[in-house]
């Protein structure tokens, strides 16, 4: 992890949660360690099945019962996964709260969200019906929910996809969190009202100061946001490092792919956008050696990438990464560069569809471990 601007509120250490079926163990999260402290936000990013979700339900004690979890889940220095379920419940939406993705299926139908909101408040503080309404009031306009006292006594499906979510932060903030964990909370937005709910999130991180955990597939989502990322894969965390380092100076070629498919704002478009090919693998049957290599353009192939797992090691103060050729991959400048001729030939409209070949990271057999002949 990137070096501590605070005492860490939350450590995860060498988490695994595996799901057995009738096939064998799903093996959803594989050794993730992090740690996060007040007034910090750690972006976990990663696409579908990369476990990032479970991870976030493994610190609420969310899982089904089914689940087997393994490692520590240390707040404040408790391990939550040794507390009884009751324990965890006076937990969870006190001092750890969730906002997650679906707001309208959160939310309860029946009830105004007024009502929703100040029964939050109550399960966690003994005050009169009257100082909770007055607080679930106060809530909703610290969100940015306009005319708030009329709002309260609304029903979910009066409010605006945006109020919703806005809605939920209310709720999950009820308590002054010390941890507060969105998941996905502006998917399900579109793209005017992503930027405004993400406002809302760093007005009100900036407020209490809670230590935060964004989940995500969007690495634009993280961007204004997080001090530190962690990117996930086949349920195992392949780098992690401050925002910047990831942004600027990725040392994964996973990591690569997904700032590959971002666009840029500023119209500077020196290279065009790449998805990463292939899909997300198998977690009953995983590749052998790096998980990444089936959809890699750096694998060597027969090698060590299918053949050895590359462990997450520090390849620069504060910054990990978990590929065997980390230390030479071509840094984002030169890459970019390399694919300039291309982009430019597109641009021209001489050019349809996706390049062949090897991408903007570079060729492959110009890549070989550390220490190899090549
Ligand atoms: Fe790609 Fe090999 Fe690095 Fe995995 S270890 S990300 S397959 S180069």
């Amino acid at each position: 992890m990137a070096e501590r601007l605070s005492e860490p509120i939350l450590s995860v250490r060498d988490l695994h949660v595996s799901f057995p079926t009738d096939d064998g163990a799903v093996l959803a999260v594989d050794g993730v360690s992090f740690d996060v402290g007040e007034n910090e936000v750690l972006g976990v990013v990663g696409e579908s099945g990369s476990g990032k979700s479970v991870t976030s339900l493994a610190i609420m004690g969310l899982l089904p019962k089914r689940a087997v979890v393994t490692g520590e889940v240390l707040f404040r220095g408790v391990d939550l996964l040794t507390l009884r379920e009751r324990e965890r419940q006076e937990l969870r939406g006190g001092r750890i709260a969730m906002v997650f993705q679906d707001a309208l299926a959160a939310l309860n139908p029946v009830f105004t969200v007024g009502h929703q909101l100040a029964e939050a408040v109550r399960a966690h503080n003994e005050v009169s019906r009257q100082e909770a309404k007055s607080r679930s009031v106060e809530l909703l306009d610290i969100v940015g929910i306009p005319n708030p006292k009329a709002r309260h006594d609304q029903y979910p499906h009066e409010f605006s996809g945006g109020m919703r979510q806005r809605a939920m932060i209310a709720m999950a903030i009820a308590n002054d969190p010390d941890v507060l964990i969105a998941d996905e909370p502006t998917t399900a937005l579109d793209v005017t009202i992503q930027a405004q709910v993400l406002e809302v999130f760093e007005r009100i991180q900036e407020r209490t100061r809670s230590a935060v955990i964004l989940i995500t597939h969007d690495l634009g989502v993280v961007a204004g946001m997080a001090d530190h990322v962690l990117v996930m894969y086949a349920g195992r965390a392949v780098e992690v490092a401050e925002v910047d380092d990831i942004f600027y100076d990725s040392k994964h070629p996973y990591t690569r792919g997904l700032l590959g498919s971002l666009p840029r704002v500023d119209g500077v478009e020196t290279r065009r956008l790449v998805r990463i090919k292939g899909q997300p693998p198998s977690l009953l049957h995983p590749p052998p050696g790096c998980a990444f290599h089936p959809r890699c353009d750096h694998a060597d192939l027969p090698g060590s990438c299918n053949e050895d797992r590359p462990e997450l090691a520090e390849i620069a103060p504060g910054h990990r990464s978990a590929c065997h050729f980390a230390a030479r991959l071509p840094t984002v400048e030169a890459a970019d560069a390399e694919f300039a001729p291309l982009v430019d030939h597109l641009n021209a409209g001489s050019v349809v569809g996706p390049p062949s070949g090897p991408t903007e990271l570079g060729p492959v057999d110009t890549l070989r471990p550390p220490g190899e002949a090549g």
